[in-house]
């Protein structure tokens, strides 16, 4: 097919090639479809890649921030702070066992928590710190981390968005007592659906493997309760091909972001995305702030063949069901503002030169236009 018209380009793209087919074909001649030996090495190597002592392989980020919770007998009457600028599954993990998430402002330059929030809305009912790692940049993990010691509190990550990101070093995911990945086809590295969990918790990691399987020991012999959140070996055959690429991957999200903030520093009236000094970003997105006509702008990319999203359109609370729940009330400016002004450009690896150029020449041409029009 050939056109002259510019192809659109996509906010996200999975970079899958013969590779990943091979390796799920080969699942498939193994005639051993479920949970198994691919599954397990996956585990091994996701671990080593983070620098932690285990990885339990589940269904989805989802069921592995559910998991997180419930093995460690969270439930009803306790609280989780978490930020409102997500996901809707970072909070649904504490509706999920019966908790209560509680929402903190994020800092304004990281789109994270703000850790000198958090310790205001801690209460005798707070049992966990469910900070995110949004659009790739680490949440503050060594302050959050020493609140949670200071009022003995469990810090689980929310390391859906961040596989690869590091503060000083070190990576994600071996900084709360347990973190939670998803393997989605939009996350740096994906296996079609899946989650992985990471720890440094020999038990725990034991109570994970029971909870995703039935509780099960042996044959029909179950311990303990458990759900059915198996990831199989077909999924954790492209998961494994994908994580050979992770490192690969996240370099070209940087560089990719490098080209555009090096000009978009230079556009009035858009602010590109900052990174906290020591922290490795991984750009599951790139997200800037446009305080005026961030609307113009996306609707001129978006009439130019780019798709560029918000990040989200409402705060977690600010859902129909989360109102419901009674959030209607409570006030966090920052994410508020947020909310108004980001607007995530592709940034994934399958960008060419060419189509980068086009987005920054997209953002610069609108931004004028939006100016002139106003
Ligand atoms: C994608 C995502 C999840 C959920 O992962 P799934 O694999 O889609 O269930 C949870 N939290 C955040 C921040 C995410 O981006």
């Amino acid at each position: 097919m050939t056109s002259l018209a510019p192809t659109r380009i996509p906010i996200a793209q999975p970079m899958l090639d013969d590779e990943e087919k091979r390796a799920v074909l080969a699942v498939l001649d193994s005639g051993h479809l479920v949970q198994g030996p691919v599954v397990a090495d996956l585990e091994q190597k996701f671990a080593e890649w983070c620098g932690v002592k285990h990885a339990v392989a589940v269904s989805s980020g989802t069921a592995a921030l559910h998991l997180a919770l419930f093995a460690h007998g969270i439930g009803p009457g306790d609280e989780v702070i978490t930020s409102s600028l997500t996901f809707v599954a970072s909070a649904n993990a504490a509706l999920f066992v019966g908790a209560r998430p509680v929402f903190v402002d994020i800092d304004p330059d990281t789109f994270c928590l703000d850790p000198n929030l958090v310790e205001a809305a801690i209460t005798p009912r707070t049992r966990v710190l469910l900070p995110v790692h949004l659009y790739g940049h680490p949440a503050p993990m060594p302050k959050l981390r020493e609140i949670a010691e200071r009022h003995g509190l469990l810090v689980i990550e929310d390391a859906a968005q961040a596989h690869g990101g590091a503060i000083d070093g070190q990576k994600v995911g071996g900084f709360g007592d347990v973190a939670a990945f998803s393997l989605y086809p939009s996350k740096n590295m994906t296996a079609g659906e899946g989650g992985l969990l990471t720890t440094n918790d020999d038990d725990l990691s034991l109570r994970l493997r029971l909870a995703r399987d039935h509780g099960s020991v042996g044959h029909y012999r179950h311990e303990s309760l458990g759900y059915n959140f198996r990831m199989s070996d077909l999924h954790a055959a492209i998961g494994r091909v994908q994580l050979r690429k992770l490192g690969h991957f996240n370099t070209i999200r940087q560089r990719n972001a490098n080209f555009l903030t090096q000009r978009l520093r230079e556009v009035e009236g858009i602010v590109p995305p900052t990174v906290s000094p020591g922290y490795t970003h991984v750009y599951h997105q790139y997200t800037v702030r446009i305080p005026d006509g961030r609307d113009v702008v996306q609707q001129h990319l978006s009439e130019s063949g780019i798709e560029a999203r918000v990040y989200y359109p409402s705060l977690v609370h600010e859902q129909p069901y989360y109102q419901s729940l009674g959030y209607a009330g409570i006030r966090l400016p920052q994410a508020e503002r947020a909310r108004a002004e980001i607007l995530s450009l592709p940034i994934h690896p399958a960008l060419t030169e060419t189509d980068l150029v086009r987005i920054f020449e997209g953002v610069w041409q609108s931004v004028r236009r939006g100016s002139t029009t106003a």
